[in-house]
């Protein structure tokens, strides 16, 4: 064969400029696309002589990747089948080259999002080259060697040469502007990252040896890859501790794991791996897109999104699987029947994995579970089906560090705290050292309460009442003990006329402004506080979501609005109420009186207009019954003076205010220091 020149078929007139163009950032996946060709290549070859079809020596089939800074090149070299002249034409001026065309052509909308996860085969080289140049000789018996060049126009030469070693060398003359490539530590650094678990040998030059005060390189050649990965191997005969150091390897700086499955599957698809699940304690700790994805050992990607459900990419590790496809666009992955199975099965593996652990080994499981909870709460919250199997490993923490499966909590609790709605009320703290008082509170009662305090609890507490029948979670400080669990209906005090309302007056007013009080006076027995503060479960759950960009901003934007719980049955808010009653009796008996008397002449009046049209009111009418309304807000005015200045200065509204406030953790700032003082001059009385 002489020296043919010929002129590449591709249906884009030229492409080069094209590849450069659209796949500018991520030039060097190059490198995974020429040895990952290298590495079929060379399987094939040992295909082929597993069935006899190759009567020659195989040698050692490794690859071997040179990197050249001088000359600017960079080499592949495979022991594989080689090619003949006519499979170049036919496998790279043919098939590789309008591949590409057709390639560029049916996903130039999309192509950002398609490279990095999928390689463009060989032609990726000219990505980085000016020149690109094979020289092969073809395993089959009386072929002859053959080089091909190509200078990244649409037109190659190729050649008949005197090759004597089996296999392809493939020589990038590297672009100016991508001189890194002939880089040793840039080599070293892409090899590691794409090619650490290819299935043949792969070189780079020598291992380095420390020599007179220098490394220098040994005699030793360096092997930068592990042909059979740890996830390959049978899952029976690795030892624990090959898991771990697999994990070591893979994440360095990283904690040991808590627990691992070995994925491994061959129908209805193709799938090895192994999953680690890492420490999460930390909120700042959280970190996605861990798990690398492989391809029969060919790195492709580490951002699993689309790929698994959202929670699964809390986990680390390594799934390789062929049959992800690859040449497709993200959002499309999510649509197909592949990836569902594929999503599904990891799902229903993760879940088996849980529970054989909690079962079988239910101490290790309670002891890890601080760790492991964000990670089943995430899972629960994002994916049903996961949820539903988890509901029956899942733990409650209780406040006093107990660990319960929610069926043998709920047997515990059920006698004690079934209210009168026959839904057994969960109890939950979510600090158990600023809710201390009302958690005591509720043990003292015979009460369990469960400790809430991860990020997504707010979300978590919603779930849990639409999967646990009959059930309802209530804070511990969102009503006073009593109400958090009503066994009966509550009686109401009988108070006199308009004193509840005083009453709020007069605690309001000396209550934080930057909050809204209401205050309901009930019996709670005399063993409950004076003065309870709580928060409304539910506009608190709605506080928390909107704040956690739950959508109800409404809630969100509004001031935290507390209950005052007033325990008529204290001696405390006896003695509070006697003194009101005492000294305001006279002021309280004279706007009553005087109350009564314009609501009598309003009524006269109102009687006087009933069923009149506006035009036969006289304006003298409209006048009087203004008059009287006014009156009637004046009074209420003054009646709320009357109040506030009882309050002003009473040390025991003062103090029980500032006791409720600190068992709620809200004193603070003056207020705090008021509250100090005071209580030292009440000591010294
Ligand atoms: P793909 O590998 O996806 O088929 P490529 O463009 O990378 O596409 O390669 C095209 C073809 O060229 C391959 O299918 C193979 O037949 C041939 N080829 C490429 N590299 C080698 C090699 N190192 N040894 C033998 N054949 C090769």
């Amino acid at each position: 064969m002489s020296t043919i020149n010929g002129k590449i078929g591709v249906t884009t007139e030229n492409i080069f400029p094209v590849i450069k163009k659209f796949l500018y950032s991520d030039h060097e996946i190059f490198l995974r696309e020429i040895v990952a060709n290298a590495v079929d290549a060379t399987q094939k070859l040992k295909a082929i002589a597993g069935k006899g079809e190759f009567k020659g020596e195989l040698g050692e089939l490794k690859i071997y990747v040179e990197s050249d800074e001088k000359a600017n090149t960079l080499s592949i070299t495979d022991r594989g089948i080689g090619m003949s002249a006519e499979e170049i034409d036919k496998y790279i001026n043919q098939i590789a080259f309008s591949s590409a065309g057709e390639f560029l052509e049916k996903y130039k909308d999309q192509l950002d999002s398609i490279i990095g996860h999928f390689g463009l085969g060989f032609y990726s080289a000219f990505m980085v080259s000016k020149k690109v140049e094979i020289e092969s000789l073809s395993y089959r018996e009386g072929e002859k060697g053959v080089r091909w060049s190509c200078d990244g126009s649409p037109e190659y030469t190729m050649t008949e040469i005197d090759r004597k070693e089996r296999g392809t060398k493939i020589t990038l003359y590297l672009d100016d502007d991508s001189k890194e490539f002939s880089q040793k530590g840039k080599i070293d650094e892409l090899l590691s990252k794409y090619c650490k678990f290819m299935p043949i040998p792969i070189v780079h030059g020598k291992k380095q040896e420390w020599k007179d005060g220098k490394y220098v390189d040994s005699k030793e050649e360096n092997i930068i890859n592990h042909i059979e990965p740890l996830w390959v191997k049978t899952p029976a005969e690795i030892k624990d501790e090959e898991y771990l150091e697999f994990y070591r390897n893979l994440y360095p700086m990283k904690e040991e794991p808590l627990f691992w499955i070995h994925l491994n599957v061959d129908y209805p698809f193709n799938l090895t791996g192994i999953l680690y699940f890492p420490k999460i304690s930390d909120r700042m700790e959280i970190a996605k897109n861990r798990i690398q994805l492989y391809c029969n050992q060919m790195f492709v990607t580490d951002s699993m999104e689309n790929i698994m459900p959202d929670f699964l990419t809390l986990l680390y590790g390594v799934i390789d699987s062929p049959d992800i496809p690859l040449n497709v666009s993200r959002s499309y992955l999510q649509s197909d029947a592949n990836v569902k199975k594929i999503s599904t099965y990891v799902t229903k593996k993760v879940a088996d994995r849980l529970e054989e652990i909690s079962k079988k080994n239910k101490e290790e499981f309670e002891k890890k579970w601080d760790n492991l909870k964000l990670f089943i709460e995430y899972g629960m919250l994002t994916d049903e089906k996961f949820c539903e199997r988890a509901l029956k490993f899942a733990l409650f923490k209780t406040t006093d560090g107990k660990f319960v499966g929610y069926e043998d909590y709920r047997k515990l609790i059920e006698s004690e705290q079934t209210d009168k709605n026959k839904k057994v009320v969960y109890l939950y703290a979510t600090d158990a050292v600023a809710q201390y008082p009302f958690i005591e509170q509720a043990k003292n009662r015979g009460y369990q309460v469960l400790l809430f305090d991860c990020q997504l609890d707010a979300h978590f507490v919603n779930l849990l009442e639409t999967k646990l029948k009959d059930s309802r979670f209530a804070r511990v400080d969102s009503d006073s003990t009593e109400a958090l669990i009503p066994k009966k209906e509550i009686s109401k005090p009988t108070l006199k006329e308009g004193v509840e309302r005083d009453l709020e007056s007069a605690f309001v007013s000396v209550l934080p402004k930057e909050a809204s009080f209401n205050l309901t006076a009930e019996n709670l027995g005399e063993n409950e506080a004076p003065i309870i503060i709580t928060q409304n479960e539910f506009m608190r759950r709605y506080r928390q979501m909107s704040q956690l960009g739950g959508g109800m901003n409404f809630y969100g934007e509004m001031p935290e609005s507390y209950t005052l719980k007033f325990n008529c049955d204290n001696p405390l808010s006896k003695a509070v109420l006697e003194s009101f009653e005492k000294e305001t009796a006279s002021i309280a008996e004279d706007i009553k009186n005087r109350e009564k008397e314009t609501r009598d002449a309003l009524g006269k009046i109102e009687k006087e207009l009933e069923g009149k049209k506006d035009e036969e009111i006289t304006s003298e009418q409209k006048k009087e019954k203004e008059d009287l309304n006014k009156t009637l807000s004046d009074l209420r005015k003054e009646r709320k003076e009357m109040a506030e200045k009882f309050a002003a200065d009473n040390t025991l509204i003062h103090q029980l205010c500032d006791l409720a406030l600190l068992s709620n953790n809200l004193l603070k700032g003056k207020a705090l220091n008021d509250f100090i003082q005071r209580s030292y001059k009440l000591i010294k009385k």
